[in-house]
């Protein structure tokens, strides 16, 4: 089947080239013709493990192509995913639907005689496809055209086992011939026994923002739980394992933390609060996520602020971790960036090595020292303050940090270090809710 992905970023592109992997012959669609460029190129715009490899497999045989020329993607194309961003709209924290309109302006202009299913796999508020249909047909009413909608679940750092393994499809179709043409694009996954959830198009967006919102839920309440066990002198880790072993509850998304981020869950629980003021059925719990989230990310900074004595003024901060997870480039929202304004606020120098997201840290932050490698970066600092869990920092020298730092202060807001390790090597640690 002919796919066009209008949009290439982290989930256009993934998508685009797992269907190609399929054995789908792909068109994937920007107007960034910079990123167009670049993957013509051979190189890819993202950082995604296994991405560069999976992109050379399929463009090389046939089946994977790039292009800024909607028409030239669209050609023969029996479905059209849109997969453009969504971020935040400035000043209300509903979701910004001006690309996705633009797309769906696009679209129409280029919709052939035959039928053709357009599919958002953006994460849309609900009724934003009864929107997209009504700006297909208004601008083109002779085009024989379906409006799906099919969220996508996929996770930056493990996108494509993600994408190809799902523990769900979930389509939103309101025509049956919509219907099979999803079945068809999906049907390498549910052969292979992925659960595909058939469901109407609003209760498919709806799905989408529901899950983002509860896990950034599960997440809150035991960052909460960190927090009270701290007062308590109880370990969050060992009660996570404690309610995590409970079925009904289960071990994910119980690792208290330094908050959400991330391009997702900030702006997806924001813009569920919206929708849900706007229909007159507020989600409280989800309002209050969004609070105890925010103000987490800059009490973070308050509390490596305390451990190391409470004054921060001229001293240098060492910062592990940048990215808001391992394994992806993307700063989007990350709780660095709050942490970090933090410690600046109150008067604190930083120096931050991150893996893959320094490019992006430098357009989002100012006055940072990048360093080479985890070592150069706690080099005479007076704490090192571990924020992103990437592999590189799971087993570092300890006695080497120890030699290197000016003050043996260890913030490790992710919990990758055991306490008596730490002490053993005569560095004071603070972990988070333990
Ligand atoms: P992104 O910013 O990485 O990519 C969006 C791309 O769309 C950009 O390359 C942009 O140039 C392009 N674009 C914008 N308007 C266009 C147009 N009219 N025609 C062609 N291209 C256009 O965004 P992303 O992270 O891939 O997210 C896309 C959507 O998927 C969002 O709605 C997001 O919420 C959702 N989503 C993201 C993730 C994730 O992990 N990033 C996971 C699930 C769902």
């Amino acid at each position: 089947m002919r796919i066009a992905m209008i949009g290439s970023g982290y989930v256009g592109l993934v998508s685009g080239a797992c269907f190609a992997d399929f054995g789908h012959q792909v068109a994937c669609v920007d107007t960034d013709a910079a990123k167009i460029a670049r993957l013509n190129d051979g190189r890819m715009p993202i950082y995604e493990p296994g991405l560069d490899e999976l992109v050379a497999r399929n463009v090389q045989a046939g089946r994977l192509t790039f292009t800024t020329d909607l028409a030239r993607g669209m050609a023969g194309a029996e479905a059209v995913f849109i997969a453009v961003g969504t971020p935040s709209r400035r000043g209300d924290g509903h979701a910004d639907l001006s690309y996705v309109h633009a797309a769906a302006r696009d679209i129409a202009a280029h919709l052939g005689s035959s039928f053709t299913v357009v599919v958002t796999k953006s994460t849309v508020p609900v009724g934003t496809g009864d929107e997209v249909e009504r700006i297909i047909r208004t601008a083109n009413p002779a085009a024989d055209v379906a409006v799906a909608s099919n969220p996508e679940f996929l996770r930056e750092g493990a996108a494509i086992a993600d994408f190809k393994r799902p523990d769900r499809i979930v389509i939103g179709v309101e025509d049956s011939r919509a219907r099979r043409v999803l079945e068809d694009v999906y049907r390498p996954l549910y052969l292979n026994q992925a659960p595909l959830l058939v469901t109407g198009r609003r209760t498919a967006e709806l799905t989408k923002y529901a899950a983002n919102a509860f896990l950034a839920t599960k997440i809150t309440f035991i960052n909460e739980m960190a927090d009270l066990a701290e007062k308590v002198g109880a370990n969050v880790q060992d009660v996570a394992r404690g309610i995590g072993l409970d079925n009904r509850i289960g071990p994910k998304f119980l690792n208290a933390g330094p908050g959400y981020g991330g391009s997702c869950f900030p702006k997806d629980t924001l813009a569920l609060v919206k929708t849900a003021q706007d229909h007159d059925a507020p989600t409280r719990i989800v309002e209050t996520v969004v609070q105890v989230n925010e103000q987490r990310k800059r009490a973070m900074g308050r509390k490596v602020i305390a451990a190391m004595g409470g004054d921060v003024r001229d001293r240098l901060v060492g910062v592990l971790g940048l990215t808001f997870k391992p394994n992806t480039d993307d700063m989007r929202d990350s709780p660095a960036i709050a942490i970090i304004q933090t410690l600046q606020d109150a008067g604190a120098r930083i120096t931050a090595y991150d893996p893959q997201g320094v490019a992006q840290a430098r357009q989002l932050l100012t006055d940072v020292t990048y360093a080479s490698d985890p070592y150069a970066a706690l080099d005479g600092a007076d704490a090192m303050v571990l924020v992103t869990e990437w592999d590189a920092f799971r087993a570092l020298d300890l006695a080497r940090v120890k030699s290197l730092l000016r003050q043996p202060v260890v913030v490790d807001l992710r919990n990758v270090y055991r306490p008596e390790e730490m002490a053993r090597h005569g560095l004071a640690y603070t972990g988070v809710g333990r």
